[in-house]
């Protein structure tokens, strides 16, 4: 098996690359034009894969050009392509602030420590031996960073490894070109050990690209579709989800559950006042301290446009009244940048107690949302508790 690895030709392995470079441009482009028009990494894995294969071109036609053009040119293409395509894969990970200077920084040394080394000492073993170094210094670069960066996922970290195993391959090519001379063009077991491993490259990283974009787009549409644009709050489809599974393991433990349900006050006068964008910033600000407010176990969404409700398991000393009167405190306080004087003032409605048999989260909510109703015929900016035995609500404020 190696013995007939060993016997593939380079200019071969590299007319492969040079078609199968274009044709994954292609078909990238194809696939990039009707998806995912809107990714960063699709628009540079279009120029990595040109200038890929405009650097094997370059090397293969050693023979009708001046060394200068195709020796030089053609490894300094070939780091910029690869530049590119470690580019790309900064962009799938960090995909909202990409931060290209320290590659660009590594391309930067690569080329002008390979210009110099040919300046002054132009021997085709050091070129190929300093050309393996950089190019795997520069793909190296952003599969360590896949492999170890905290939003990484288990995809990501597979990608990595193959690369990273695939690359590897370029540190003993340098060894051998030092210690034993190598020519690019030279026919040996560790030049189509490489060149395989870049052909290897090409036939896996088309797919993965596509895979990570995917598995971008398919994170984000989850994002999209689990949470609230404005607040950043669960929205009601997933706490109704969440929360009937939460009044569920009450009712059969028999603890204590409780539903806050509230609205913001005149928040249509705020909007005709202040715009409609600061109606949103103050939405904005409302999931914030929502967020800030709640223990990690306990549930919360924006149930409609200025409505909030929140499920509080188990809300034990820190009653539920509690819980309601400082979200009440940290909304009146909440400070607008720019508008000193506003406050905002909310009514909250609250049902609390043991789940009986036949109460559901539906009726909970309903017997807050009453209550809440209730604060606001009482004058707004108040908290007020549902009272089962009273059939109506009744002021705690
Ligand atoms: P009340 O004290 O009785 O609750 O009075 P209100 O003005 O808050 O009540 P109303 O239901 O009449 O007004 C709700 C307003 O919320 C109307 C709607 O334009 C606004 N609204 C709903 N969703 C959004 C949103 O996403 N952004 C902004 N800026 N406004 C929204
Ligand atoms: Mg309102
Ligand atoms: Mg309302």
């Amino acid at each position: 098996m190696l013995d007939a690895v060993s016997h593939l030709d380079v200019r071969t392995l590299m007319v492969v690359l040079l078609w199968g470079n274009m044709l994954s441009a292609v078909l990238f482009l194809a696939y990039y034009g009707t998806v995912s028009r809107r990714s960063r990494a699709g628009v540079i894995y279009l120029p990595a894969k040109g200038v890929q294969s405009l650097a094997y071109l370059l090397l293969l036609s050693r023979d009708q050009l001046p060394d200068s053009i195709s020796v030089i040119l053609g490894n300094c293409f070939l780091m910029i392509g690869f530049y590119l395509e470690a580019l790309t894969m900064l962009s799938v990970i960090e995909e909202l602030r990409p931060n290209f200077l320290p590659l660009t920084i590594i391309l930067a040394m690569c080329i002008a420590g390979f210009v110099a080394s040919e300046h002054i000492y132009p021997n085709s073993s050091l070129r190929v031996a300093v050309a393996s170094i950089c190019m795997f210094m520069i793909l190296i670069f952003p599969n360590l960073r896949m492999m170890v960066s905290r939003n990484t996922t288990k995809f990501k970290r597979l990608v990595g490894v193959f690369y990273t195993l695939l690359l590897a391959v370029l540190l003993p090519r340098a060894f051998v070109a030092i210690t034993g001379g190598l020519s690019i063009l030279t026919n040996s077991r560790i030049q189509t050990i490489t060149f395989m491993s870049m052909v290897l490259i090409l036939i896996f990283g088309l797919p993965a690209y596509l895979l990570l974009i995917k598995e971008q787009a398919d994170q984000m549409l989850c994002v999209m579709a689990t949470t609230d644009y404005l607040t950043g709050l669960p929205n009601r489809y997933v706490f109704l989800e969440a929360a009937e599974r939460v009044f569920e393991r009450s009712r059969i433990a028999r603890q204590n559950v409780a539903v806050i349900f509230f609205d913001v006050d005149y928040f249509k006068t705020i909007n005709d006042t202040h715009g409609h964008a600061f109606g949103d910033t103050v939405l904005t600000q409302l999931g914030r301290v929502i967020r800030e407010s709640i223990r990690p176990s306990d549930l919360s969404s924006r149930y409609g446009g200025e409505e909030f409700v929140l499920l509080l398991p188990d809300a034990g000393s820190d009653s539920a009244g509690k819980v309601a009167q400082r979200l009440r405190d940290a909304i009146a306080h909440t400070i607008f940048p720019g508008h000193a004087d506003f406050s905002l003032t909310i009514s909250v409605g609250i049902k609390e107690g043991v789940p009986e048999k036949g109460d559901t989260l539906e009726l909970y909510i309903s017997q807050a949302d009453t209550a809440m109703y209730s604060a606001k015929r009482s004058g707004r900016d108040q908290v007020v508790e549902f009272d089962p035995l009273l059939t109506y609500a009744c002021d705690i404020t």
